[in-house]
């Protein structure tokens, strides 16, 4: 499943003690398993491989430039989201004809940068969108590979911060809009109408609304494509992880319980999406993000008090939301584990940062093995969405970030200098 574990009672990752990575390059540090994102892209990989599809890894996820490298070198493609994420791919080796650039409010900087790079595509998210492309594209003498995402109103069922492919959200356009949204865009002379695109939501943990998905838009897909002769079907990301107790303390009971039985996996995720694709006979697009990184690291983090209360005890902790958001923003569970466990009988406790925020919280009433001031936590599942959506509030610097691969330790990302957080601020002349 991934590769953090305990040997002779400290976590490792791969073949590091994560005690010793916290001695070498300090708290708060975000540990990834070069080996635990590998093989999430083979099991992908090999559950889809009947579609033999392209896959886009989601860089929103991730993107530190060494993981980036990590898929660009397995000839991975990218969906990026901003000018800055194509950047940083192009950085890490990755190729442009492999990018996939989603977003609803892509800027003509972005779209004239991205069209002089030649991504693959645009998925585009509305009319003024494509109009914008098209003008671009003309200025610059070349046709601009587009798909339109296709908002095909089916309810993921997750949480709703994270939910994008119903009415109520932003994101592309209508199911029954569609059509004459592609009759339009082809009289746009610098268009050319490749493919067509959706992507309903993050953190699905089960395969049905991804079947009732492409079951709605794999009729228009199949249509569009007789008219206008498209190349290719994204079916976007989305696919969960499990954030589950059992599965973070390794214990393959879980997997044999009724939840694991219905919880989405890649075979499971392709027993419902690869028959109505198959039949299609376009090719297929992926664009998993927080499936192939969000297991692939932790958050290590050093115990700085134990504040007992009349009501609560607190276990204060060196990092907080700035260094990942996930609790507070969504109500996100994270399996906290000991680096060194103790004996001793587990106490309820809440986890909690040192940011001026009462929802700077990693956990509320949980259960935690004997922790004193000085004790390293793990945060468990922090591979996705955790350093990207990191900040820099109260003045707190980004934290440091290792990739480890087998014994080897490398500093992927070292702790930002505090100066370097004011970098570009000066006082106004007047001062
Ligand atoms: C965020 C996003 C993804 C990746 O989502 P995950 O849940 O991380 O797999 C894929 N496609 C689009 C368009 C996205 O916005």
């Amino acid at each position: 499943m991934h590769e953090f574990r305990y040997v002779r009672g400290v976590l490792h990752c791969e073949g590091a003690s994560v005690a010793a990575l916290a001695r070498r390059f300090g708290t708060p540090l975000y540990v990834y398993s070069q080996r635990t994102l590998e093989s999430r892209l083979r099991e992908l990989t090999s559950a889809l491989a009947p579609l033999d599809p392209m896959v886009c890894y989601a860089v929103k996820a991730n993107s530190n430039l060494a993981v980036l490298a990590a898929f660009a070198r397995r000839a991975t493609g990218f969906d990026v989201v901003s000018g800055g994420e194509l950047a940083r791919v192009l950085a890490a080796g990755g190729d442009p004809a492999r990018c996939v650039f989603a977003g609803v409010a892509k800027t003509a900087a972005e779209i004239e940068y991205a069209l002089r790079q030649g991504i693959y595509c645009f998925n585009v998210e509305s009319e003024p969108e494509l109009a914008r492309i098209n003008t671009i594209a003309g200025r610059l003498g070349r046709r601009a590979p587009v798909a339109v995402r296709v908002n095909p109103n089916v309810d993921a069922h997750t949480h709703a911060k994270i939910t994008t492919g119903t009415y109520e959200n932003k994101f592309g356009i209508a199911l029954e809009d569609v059509a004459g949204v592609y009759a339009r865009a082809a009289r746009l002379k610098h268009l050319w109408l490749r493919g067509v695109q959706m992507h309903i939501g993050s953190q699905l943990t089960s395969a049905a609304p991804f079947r009732r998905a492409v079951e709605r838009v794999a009729p228009l897909a199949r249509e569009l494509t007789d008219r206008y002769g498209l190349e290719f079907f994204s079916i976007g990301g989305g696919l969960g992880i499990v954030y589950n107790p059992a599965l973070a303390s390794g214990d393959p009971a879980w997997w044999r319980t009724a939840a694991a039985r219905r919880f989405l996996t890649p075979d499971r995720y392709a027993a419902a999406v690869v028959p109505p694709l198959r039949r299609l006979g376009l090719k297929i697009l992926l664009e998993p993000g927080r499936f192939l990184v969000g297991n692939a690291g932790i958050l290590v983090t050093r115990v700085e008090y134990v504040k007992a209360t009349a009501r609560k005890r607190f276990v204060i902790v060196d990092a907080a939301m700035n260094d990942l958001i996930r609790p507070a923003f969504y109500d996100a569970y994270h399996e906290i584990v000991p680096v060194r466990p103790r004996p001793g009988a587990p106490r309820r406790c809440d986890v909690v940062g040192g940011i001026c925020e009462s929802g700077d919280y990693f956990a509320k009433n949980r259960p935690l093995p004997p922790v004193g001031e000085g004790d390293l936590l793990a945060l468990l599942s922090a591979g996705a969405y955790g350093s990207t959506m990191g900040s820099n509030y109260n003045t707190r610097p980004l934290a440091a970030e290792v990739l480890v691969h087998g014994r080897r330790a490398a500093l992927v990302r070292e702790r930002q200098p505090i100066e370097a957080i004011w970098q570009g601020e000066r006082p106004a002349p007047w001062q």
